[in-house]
């Protein structure tokens, strides 16, 4: 029986997993997170003449210079945030809207930052369109995070910064983690995932090599 594409793309995802960590490492993809993976239409957050590619396990590119990020990396990013049902999850960056739909199918709700208007605006009327009714998509500069829907489960930031907002940290409940590429913006950056104990102490792990497009600041 031939495969669908989207079989394929997570056949490549678990791939991904099994090329870049060694048996150490302990990361094998779960499951649910794949699950909730085959139910987003991928092709519908890239632009048209990406379509043909919309299962590979790769970054795209989207409009305004920015990209939806690589399927496996989704899938990791989204898997260190530990979502349940019951988490309401901060994104910033929320591009085509792609990462926040995944998110949707596993948490109470999503609230997602984008700094560029016409992109949170299509992601807005695309996520709309296929009915992802938990997603709030909001137009500002997400360095400052979301203090009025604050605090938060967990925080996932898809766009590379020198270094971790202080605002989204004290956003973070206690037990919260937090996940963000850190480095140079279009070079080398250290996924990493800050966990936000009860003490409120941090703990930082570093995860893996990864390149993401810069997070930008609002002029004033
Ligand atoms: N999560 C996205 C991909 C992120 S691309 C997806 O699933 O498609 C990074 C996005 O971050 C871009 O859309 C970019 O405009 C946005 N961005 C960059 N700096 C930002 C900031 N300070 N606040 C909010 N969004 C920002």
């Amino acid at each position: 029986m031939t495969k669908t594409p989207m079989q394929k793309m997570l056949e490549s995802i678990r791939l991904s997993y099994q090329f870049s960590f060694d048996s150490a490492g302990g990361f094998i993809p779960a499951e649910r997170i794949l699950k909730a993976m085959a139910e987003v239409p991928r092709e519908e957050f890239v632009p048209e003449e990406m379509r043909p590619f919309a299962y590979d396990n790769n970054a795209l590119p989207i409009r305004h210079g920015q990209t939806i990020s690589q399927p496996f990396i989704v899938a990791l990013m989204t898997e260190l945030l530990r979502p349940t049902p019951e988490s309401v999850i901060l994104e910033i960056g929320t591009g085509s809207g792609y990462q926040a739909a995944v998110l949707a199918n596993l948490v109470a709700r999503v609230y997602s930052i984008e700094i560029i208007p016409e992109m949170a605006d299509e992601a807005r009327q695309r996520l709309a369109r296929l009915g992802y009714d938990n997603v709030q998509v909001l137009l500002r500069d997400g360095y400052h995070g979301l203090p009025e829907y604050a605090p938060f489960d967990g925080i996932i930031v898809t766009a590379a910064s020198s270094c971790v907002p202080p605002q989204l940290v004290g956003q973070l409940k206690p037990g919260g983690h937090l996940v963000i590429p850190l480095g140079e913006p279009y070079h080398y950056q250290e996924l990493t995932l800050l966990l936000k104990e009860q003490t409120g102490a941090l703990q930082w792990r570093e995860i893996l090599g990864v390149a993401f497009v810069p997070l930008t600041r609002q002029r004033s």
